[in-house]
């Protein structure tokens, strides 16, 4: 313990700290507190500035599927500063890692590593504009791909969170490059195309949609894509900084079984160390600099220490059967949480691939951001508190996934349907009647 309090931080942090933070949701604004102080973190726990542990369902928004500190990443880490923390010259963990990642995703022949996932989006479209001699991107409402330009129109969380619109200083011509249609909704993306394909450069999609609580495709939508795309000379690119070496160690287009031309990475494959990376096949790779003529630099980029606790991740994720076990546990959470709420009389529905998944108050199926705005997301706060007392970090939003790391167990899962039960009854007390009909307990 350090003497401090969450309190005192966060009085602190606010002073010097625009909002008090670094990243929009993690101020807890949508929530109704202030934001607890991570001083710690030990496999599936974390522990705040004041002592107290709490089960982590954030994970560092994913990027921790091992859980905090694995040793395996941490000895890693620690290798590389003490080999030179960075050199702005090449080294043999670049192509290792990047070895890696071709090996696992399907579509991937060539890769380059940047800082961020934004910054990887943003270049990967850069490429598909450059190769296609196109402008236009067709994104999905509640799609988030990063804080650039253009990408911001009808975004995820952070958005949706804090009531922003789009953002104000895009300009209007940035914002005029992108088209927005509904996510699962085919005949949407047909008309796009059909109106507006000869201006399209790329179809961009999160092939799970993981900002705006967590939506799966409908079966037969991303083949849909494929082959709009196909058809018009688009390049379709799936956005997998969350879903890669997530919802499999090859990532949503091994699980669903269709190709993008160009993906783009981030999150766990720095091991929680910052990165992006975009890749796709040589055909198209070969337009960026110095290979053609596509710009795309980092002073940073490919950084030691990341791609050393990035393959010391996936080494461990490629070795253990940490996706079955995901699965299985995200199961059971998944029952464990349907049974509460059927229990207390709360309506729920629970949206998961493997150890990836969101809770709605609603009884009807949540197929699109429209769909998960009409649920009762106004409840949240209230649970979310409820669950934090009870020693359960959740996101701090109600349109942000849950992470299962591969350092829950069994016990932890207990831990969190006991939660479960307490948060619902919180609010079902709180709501009355109007929270979701008669107490069956
Ligand atoms: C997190 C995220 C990004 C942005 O990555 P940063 O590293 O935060 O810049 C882009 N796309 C998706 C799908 C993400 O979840």
């Amino acid at each position: 313990m350090s003497g401090k309090s969450n309190k005192s931080c966060w009085e602190a942090a606010r002073r010097v700290l625009v909002g008090g933070v670094n990243s929009p949701v993690r101020s807890f604004k949508a929530v109704g507190q202030s934001p607890i102080f991570a001083e710690r973190g030990k496999g599936p726990y974390l522990w705040d500035v004041e002592g107290k542990r709490y089960l982590d369902l954030v994970a560092s928004w994913g990027a921790l599927i091992l859980g905090h500190n694995h040793p395996a990443v941490v000895r890693a880490a620690e290798q590389a500063i003490h080999q030179g923390i960075t050199f702005g010259t090449p080294t043999p963990a670049e192509t290792e890692l990047a070895q890696m990642i071709v090996q696992a995703v399907p579509s991937v022949e060539q890769v380059r590593f940047v800082c961020s996932g934004t910054e990887a989006v943003m270049s990967a479209l850069r490429l598909a504009r450059a190769a296609t001699g196109r402008s236009k991107v067709l994104k999905f409402q509640g799609g988030y791909h990063g804080h650039s330009d253009g990408l911001l129109s009808s975004s995820g969380s952070g958005l949706a969170t804090l009531g922003l619109p789009d953002s104000p200083g895009v300009p209007a011509s940035a914002a005029r490059e992108t088209l927005t249609v509904p996510f699962n909704d085919p005949a949407a993306v047909r008309q796009a195309v059909r109106r507006r394909g000869k201006e399209l450069a790329a179809i961009l999609v999160e092939p799970v949609q993981a900002n705006f609580g967590v939506i799966p495709p409908e079966p037969g939508f991303l083949e849909t894509l494929r082959e709009l795309a196909d058809r018009s000379g688009i390049l379709l690119i799936f956005d997998e900084v969350i879903t890669g070496f997530r919802v499999g160690y090859n990532g949503a287009q091994r699980r669903f079984g269709v190709r993008p031309d160009l993906t783009v990475l981030g999150k766990v494959i720095g091991g929680g160390f910052p990165i992006g990376a975009y890749g796709g096949p040589k055909r198209l790779m070969k337009w960026v600099a110095p290979a053609g003529p596509v710009y795309q630099a980092g002073t940073l980029a490919g950084h030691p220490v990341a791609m050393a606790a990035g393959l010391a991740a996936l080494k461990v994720l490629q070795a253990e059967g940490v996706y079955e076990t995901l699965e299985n546990l995200g199961g059971r959470l998944e029952q464990g949480l349907l049974e509460q709420g059927a229990g207390a009389g709360v309506p729920v529905t629970v949206n998961r691939v493997g150890g990836l998944l969101s809770l709605f108050f609603t009884d009807k199926p949540v197929r699109s951001s429209a769909e998960v705005k009409r649920s009762r997301t106004a409840a949240y706060p209230a649970y979310f508190r409820k669950m934090l007392a009870e020693g359960v970090y959740l996101p701090p939003s109600p349109f942000e996934g849950w992470f299962l790391s591969a350092a829950v167990g069994e016990k932890e899962i207990a831990e969190l349907i006991r939660a479960h039960g307490a948060a619902l009854d919180a609010i079902s007390a709180r709501g009355g009647p109007a929270s979701g009909g008669r107490r069956s307990r």
